[in-house]
């Protein structure tokens, strides 16, 4: 176990870093933030920050020094990098959790092995695979890159087989699948947390409503559908965070279809669909995850409020701060980003209650 006063090394300096370190700071440990860019949302409000690729072998050799632990709220880090920190610190969640988590492919691939169902979906690693691909998987589709997609990014339609061309254009001629489209009724998310010593605790499954690719509400309740699927989800969630030896938050992304719930996609990290979990319940989501990464125990996750709305203020969503300061219903977070571009998460506001 870690003692307050301890640096958490974090890879990635956006706002997920931002509300960890946040969180960090509650519990009297210090903050290191690794990450490419200027001024990031994490950098503002942690005690450090290296500016480096994530490939600069002298700079990660540094971190490692500088931090007792490191964890990510990014998780495209390369192999070799995590390979490298490991030896000199300890890294949580582990090598595992990304190799599989990166890849859209692996991730289905483990699921599926652990007896969990996803889209119907075919390996695409050329112009001519995708041919085969249709005919497997059959129209509409969704052409996904296996790694680096995020908020819609890197995806493209196909509502019929002269779209094949424009679609594997449109994602760059990159390693991808093909996803049969989803017939769902709702979206929502598993968010879990493990702790060193094995033990896990889950969070109330939100209804996730994306616009555009991106997540725009989470709400709990979810309907009736979905907490008729939700045991089903956070066993599977569990098995897989058991099976990847997880240390910290994992958030499990699932589809309701009629016939049950269809796996989407995993994040090995804090995720947007649970911060909720600052105003609506007992432990937020940073939290656990911090006390997962030092090695405290977890602590319980209730719900604080019947009725919890988080919606994210996307571009130029943001403008409304001054409204949104102004009523006291809302708990407003905004990331400390200069530049409100379109799709760009600018910050969120949680309701609780009617
Ligand atoms: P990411 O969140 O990494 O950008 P997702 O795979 O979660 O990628 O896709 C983003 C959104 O696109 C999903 O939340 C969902 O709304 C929609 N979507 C993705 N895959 C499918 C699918 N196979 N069928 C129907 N809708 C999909
Ligand atoms: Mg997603």
């Amino acid at each position: 176990m870690l003692k307050p006063g301890s640096t958490i090394g974090i890879l990635g300096g956006g706002q997920l870093g931002r509300m960890l370190a946040l969180a960090a700071a509650e519990l009297g440990y210090r903050c290191h933030i690794f990450a490419p860019e200027a001024d990031t949302p994490a950098s503002e409000v942690a005690a450090v920050t290296t500016r480096a690729d994530y490939g600069d072998a002298a700079a990660l050799k540094a971190f490692a020094a500088a931090v007792d632990v490191v964890t990510l709220e990014w998780e495209n880090v390369d192999r070799e990098a995590v390979r490298q920190l490991a030896a000199h610190v300890p890294v949580h969640p582990g090598a595992h959790s990304l190799e599989v988590a990166q890849d859209r492919m692996a991730e289905k691939q483990f699921v599926e092995w652990l007896g969990g169902r996803t889209a119907t979906w075919a390996q695409v690693d050329n112009r001519e695979a995708l041919d085969a691909a249709i005919a497997k998987v059959g129209l509409p589709a969704i052409l996904k890159t296996r790694r680096f997609g995020y908020d819609g990014k890197g995806q493209a339609r196909l509502m019929t087989a002269a779209d094949a061309d424009a679609a594997w254009e449109a994602i760059g001629g990159q390693p991808a699948i093909l996803e049969g489209f989803v017939n769902f009724a709702h979206e929502f998310s598993v968010i879990l947390c493990r702790g060193q010593d094995g033990s896990i605790v889950d969070w109330p499954v939100p209804v996730n409503l994306h616009k555009g690719g991106i997540l725009a509400t989470s709400t709990l309740p979810p309907p009736a559908l979905v907490r008729a699927q939700a045991a089903e989800a956070v066993q599977l969630a569990r098995t897989v965070a058991e099976k990847l030896g997880h240390v910290g938050v994992l958030t499990c992304e699932f589809f309701a279809c009629k016939d049950g719930p269809r796996f989407n996609e995993m994040a090995p990290r804090v995720h947007n669909s649970g911060h909720w979990t600052i105003e609506g319940s007992a432990t937020s989501q940073f939290e656990n995850h911090v006390r997962a990464v030092v090695g405290l125990p977890l602590r319980p996750t209730t719900l604080m409020s019947a009725r919890i709305e988080m919606t994210n203020l996307i571009g130029d969503d943001v403008a409304d701060w001054p409204r949104l300061m102004a009523d006291p219903t809302a708990h407003v977070h905004l990331y400390g980003k200069a530049e409100a571009r379109p799709g760009r998460k600018m910050g969120h506001v949680t309701r609780l209650g009617k």
